[in-house]
């Protein structure tokens, strides 16, 4: 699931993998995409990235029964008030090769609608047939009014 947000993104995905082997894969795809590891706490499995002027947060949790979610937030220092051309780049990157990984290592992907188990590969639920290429099911909220939060925030790069 993605939220496209103030001036960058957060994506939420379920995988059923063992948590170790996903928590060590983040930092496989992070060194492969170029994003620097800034800091990582391996008591609350958070760590901090940047490339750039981006900042990511990812943090992995144990859902128990074998599932983990990984969450991915990309975004700027500062809130960005509203972006024309959002940059998704690097967390497609990731998520791309991420998922890559885990269909090699035969690992599930949960359906985020009824929990059903499915392949890392596989294009629609078998259960409830929701579509599981989650780069795709993104929540479009380009209509959101501009100019909500150009009253308290103003980005500086
Ligand atoms: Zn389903």
């Amino acid at each position: 699931m993605r939220i496209p947000g103030a001036g960058g993104v957060q994506d939420i995905r379920i995988y059923e993998v063992a948590f170790r082997d996903a928590w060590s894969l983040i930092f496989d795809c992070l060194n492969d995409i170029g994003i620097d590891v800034d800091s990582r706490d391996e008591e609350h499995f958070v760590v901090h990235g940047h490339k750039k002027n981006k900042y990511f947060d990812i943090t992995l949790q144990d859902m128990g029964d074998g599932a983990v979610q990984l969450f991915f937030d990309q975004h700027k220092k500062h809130i960005e008030v509203y972006t024309w051309r959002p940059d998704y780049s690097d967390v497609d990157a990731f998520y791309k090769l991420y998922e890559q990984r885990l269909i090699e290592m035969k690992a599930f992907i949960r359906c985020t609608r009824c929990g059903h188990k499915v392949r890392a590969n596989t294009k629609f639920c078998p259960e409830c047939g929701t579509k599981i290429n989650f780069n795709e099911d993104a929540i479009d909220n380009s209509d959101e009014k501009k100019g909500f939060f150009e009253t308290i925030f103003r980005s500086d790069d």
